[in-house]
């Protein structure tokens, strides 16, 4: 597996004179839940050069996928705003958002789950182009062929149904479908989770090949910090619906700032004959997100904490160089 962890100093892709292709701002997804209210993502901001990979970690539970699916309109945002391409996606009527489905896709974690056993391989990979009217029966079968191609499936299996595959094989349906429509931008949500190790590094190496060819640019969601290093130019460390560090990969791997990031890392086996890593165990379990702690949310967990990490909330800023850290022992009060 070769890694791909580009050093992007400036923490944009390399790109920091452009605008960013998509911009989240104080994103905010609740949801009620009987008396009480799941705060799942509760001011989320970052932005998303074009061609670049922003990974985005934590536990399960924290608020990546939730995010993924509330700034493409999968689910419904509480608050916030998306900007992409200069256009405000949570303002767009349904029309306009159906169109815009075209420019932003999804891969799903569990390929056989978001497959319709029904449809062949042939019939899933051209829905979108079926629902989008576009070509003729014709093009879209020759368009279907090509994407099959492209994702690395035979031919033979045109006619398959998803039962009849392996989960590799299977993911690689999801992928062709997500790319059917030409998108600029795809959630690719714990795409290799539900793979076998072997397998998972096909589907790393195809989405970084397809990216490549295809100038695609990712939001990749896992819980996997050894997963996201492959792919990502950039991380966002997500503990309890916050961004808790948000920095170019090769200076998260190098200098982990936050507690939360340090025991995430800690958990990523090192190689064999390098410096040994001493594994951070954090007690306690993730507390509810219907109550979630006062100030920093981490501190009923941290090691680290101060009285005051229980009184005020850190703010998510610049350590240097493009390293955003929201802790109270790097910016010291
Ligand atoms: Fe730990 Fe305090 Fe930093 Fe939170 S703000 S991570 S509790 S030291």
């Amino acid at each position: 597996m070769s890694s791909k962890t580009r050093d992007l100093s400036d923490g944009t892709g390399g790109a920091a004179s452009k605008r960013p292709l998509l911009e989240v701002r104080d994103l905010v997804k609740h949801f009620k839940v009987g008396a009480g209210i799941v705060h799942a993502v509760d001011g989320v901001s970052f932005s998303i050069m074009k061609g670049e990979t922003l990974g985005l970690v934590g536990e399960s539970g924290c608020g990546k996928s939730t995010t993924g699916r509330a700034l493409i309109r999968l689910i419904d945002a509480t608050s916030g705003s998306v900007t992409y391409q200069d256009r405000d996606i949570l303002a767009l009527s349904k029309p306009e958002m159906t169109s815009m489905r075209k420019e932003m896709q999804i891969i799903f974690q569990d390929p056989f789950s978001s497959i319709d056993p029904r449809k062949t391989v042939g019939d899933t990979i051209g829905k979108p182009l079926y629902i989008h009217r576009v070509g003729t029966k014709r093009e879209r079968e020759d368009r279907v062929d090509h994407l099959m191609e492209l994702v690395g499936l035979s031919a033979r299996l045109y006619n398959k149904y998803p039962h009849e595959l392996d989960g590799g094989r299977r993911q690689r349906v999801g992928i062709a479908r997500a790319l059917a429509l030409s998108p600029s931008f795809i959630v690719c949500d714990e795409p290799v989770s539900a793979l076998d190790v072997s397998i998972q590094a096909q589907i790393l190496n195809l989405l970084e090949e397809l990216q490549n060819t295809m100038k695609l640019t990712y939001l990749f969601v896992s819980h996997d910090l050894s997963v996201i290093k492959h792919l990502s130019n950039r991380v966002a460390v997500m503990y309890l619906g916050k961004i808790v560090e948000l920095s170019p990969t090769l200076s998260l791997f190098k200098n982990t700032l936050h507690p939360y990031a340090q025991a995430l890392l800690s958990a990523v086996p090192v190689a064999k004959l390098r410096r040994t890593r001493e594994r951070i165990i954090l007690t306690g379990g993730v507390p509810s997100p219907i109550h979630p702690p006062s100030g920093c949310r981490f501190h009923t967990r941290c090691h680290h904490k101060t009285p005051v990490c229980s009184e005020r909330e850190p703010q998510l800023l610049d350590a240097g160089e493009g390293h955003f850290v929201a802790c109270h022992l790097v910016h010291k009060v």
